[in-house]
């Protein structure tokens, strides 16, 4: 027989799959570009790897004790990962999410158990209301609160250093050459990127991929609609030694190639993966037919079928000229 003895037991260990559609324009001598495809977790993304790796390291210490809280602000992908390592070792889950983030997104979160408390985006994070501000208050007043702090906490590193980089190093033989992923907190770039370097001999490039306007690519921390990567801070998570290059990308290139990649890769992931594919086919541009380029894809799009998959949304934004399925798909295609 052969049978996971608990959902947590099947986090990680995705596949890695050749993106042929989106690359035709690199023509006979590209690289080959492979996307790493985190959203077949059980979680639906790549954060149910640091969720699983920051539980055992507190219940290690003792920062988590049997019957404990779990209390996190976060965008949706953390939550979803803490929520169901929670459930199966009976903690209780308080998530603190910002406004911006998609009804959808927060009903997965209750509907794994997990309590929500939604604050708003608009304000300083030092504002009694910041989801920030909500979130310490709430892991200090909750007997038995535990705040994993994905930004701070080491066993988010950790984690991609002991289980994704050493997957994709396996998976191409160590042949990879070029490792592209978006960063928000930083875990994946820092964990993944120090794991390649060390392995390689310091011979794989590390390339960040960032909204434009985030403070890894220079930029002041302004707006950007893309979901979970960059930041207006510098996490601890992130390690600024690992990166040989960081490209931004703008939202609405992002977007584009996000519906790109379910149309013509059949790939339905969110828009830090269309940001990462844009950021990976940059630099592609520049390889030859000898490297191998893997790029991570974090997430499912199925947090985003009112957003970036819906034609009225991408037209108030502005990304396509008018809200008519035949006009977008030839402007996006
Ligand atoms: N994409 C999405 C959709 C995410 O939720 C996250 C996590 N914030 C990332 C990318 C970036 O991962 P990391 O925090 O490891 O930098």
């Amino acid at each position: 027989m052969q049978y996971a003895e608990s959902v947590v037991d099947l986090i990680g260990n995705t596949p890695l799959v050749r993106l042929n559609r989106v690359t035709a324009h690199l023509g006979p001598d590209a690289p080959l570009v492979l996307a790493k495809v985190e959203y077949v977790n059980p979680g639906g993304s790549v954060k149910d790897r640091i969720a699983v790796r920051m539980v055992d390291a507190a219940e290690k210490s003792g920062a988590l004790q049997p019957g404990g809280t779990i209390v996190e602000p976060t965008s949706g992908n953390t939550g979803v990962g803490l929520a169901i390592v929670a459930q199966q070792r009976g903690y209780k889950c308080i998530f603190i999410c910002p406004d911006k983030v998609s009804a959808d997104k927060i009903n997965v979160l209750r509907a794994y158990g997990a309590e929500v408390v939604v604050c708003p985006t608009a304000v300083d994070p030092a504002d009694p209301r910041s989801y920030y501000s909500v979130s310490d208050r709430l892991a200090r007043e909750t007997p038995g609160g535990w705040k994993p702090d994905q930004y701070s906490n080491p066993a988010n590193p950790q984690s991609h250093y002991e289980t994704t980089g050493p997957e994709i190093w396996a998976q191409t033989d160590g042949r990879v050459t070029h490792f592209v992923t978006g960063a928000g907190t930083g875990g994946t770039i820092s964990g993944v990127g120090r794991y390649l370097k060390e392995a390689s001999g310091g011979k794989v490039q590390v390339i960040g991929a960032d909204p434009e306007g985030s403070v890894y690519s220079g930029g002041t921390g302004r707006p950007y609609l893309v979901e979970g990567v960059g930041e207006d801070f510098w996490p601890s998570t992130y390690d600024q030694a690992v990166a040989d290059e960081i490209v931004a990308v703008g939202d609405g290139d992002s977007f584009a190639m996000t519906r790109r990649l379910a149309r013509e890769e059949g790939l339905l992931v969110g828009g830090s993966c269309g940001m990462a594919v844009v950021a990976a086919l940059r630099v592609a541009e520049r390889l030859t037919r000898d490297d191998v380029l893997v790029v991570l894809l974090p997430d499912s799009g199925r947090g985003y079928l009112r957003k970036i998959f819906d034609d009225e949304w991408m037209a108030d934004y502005g990304f396509v000229e008018a809200a008519d399925g035949e006009t977008v798909g030839e402007l996006l295609r």
